[in-house]
């Protein structure tokens, strides 16, 4: 039997916002579909799109936006959380919220950059996307960031080529480290071809 979902117990208040990117994402989906469909979903009090979500007119919406709606989960659909989840963290949390409480959906490399030749899929993946971190969001809890101390020494599992190549990486960062291989010798499944492509040497 499947253990019962942790659902917060304060009422959710969720805003969503669509980036356009220009014509990043704009150029491929119209945002504010999405966004009507995002006012849909359980939990949402509020949705719209946004121009450049990233720019500080972009983020000043969000911010005043939280005090204004009382919201206390944000979703942003915009791009990859490389980018900019960094942005949109410090953002909610200039406006009091704790910033662990932010989801993005990436619905521009993985959604209109990718499917450009394919506008009505698109749509639906940034619809489906959004209601993905929608329903992820409303399963966060705050969180706080902790410092703890770390040695500065790295263990390598595994002696295969790797492994071997992982461990010299960190030893030529004066990393101390110790290189575990279950087996008498290390080079793995490497080690036992008796030729290699291009110069068809012997592998060790
Ligand atoms: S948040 Fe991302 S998708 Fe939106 S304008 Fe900035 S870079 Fe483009």
């Amino acid at each position: 039997m499947s253990e019962a979902l942790d659902i917060p117990e304060e009422e959710l208040r969720i805003g969503v916002y669509v980036c356009h990117c220009g014509s990043n994402i704009a150029g491929v989906i119209p945002p504010k579909e999405v966004a009507e469909f995002a006012a849909t979903l359980p939990g949402v009090v509020h949705a719209t799109d946004t121009l450049y979500a990233c720019a500080d007119s972009g983020q000043s919406l969000i911010k005043e936006d939280i005090k204004k709606y009382k919201l206390n989960r944000v979703v942003v659909s915009a791009c990859s959380v490389r980018m900019h989840e960094p942005t949109f963290r410090g953002a909610v949390a200039e406006a009091g919220l704790n910033p662990f409480l932010m989801e993005m959906a990436n619905i521009r490399e993985q959604c209109t950059w990718a499917h450009g030749h394919d506008p009505d899929g698109a749509l639906k993946k940034a619809k489906d996307l959004t209601a993905a971190a929608v329903a992820k969001v409303s399963f966060l809890q705050p969180l706080d960031m902790i410092r703890v101390p770390v040695s500065k020494r790295a263990l390598v599992i595994g002696g295969g080529v790797a492994g071997i190549s992982a461990a010299l990486d960190l030893a030529e960062q004066n990393i101390p480290v110790t290189l575990v291989e279950k087996e008498p010798t290390i080079g793995g499944v490497m080690a036992q071809l008796n030729k290699t492509f291009p110069t068809m040497d012997c592998s060790i």
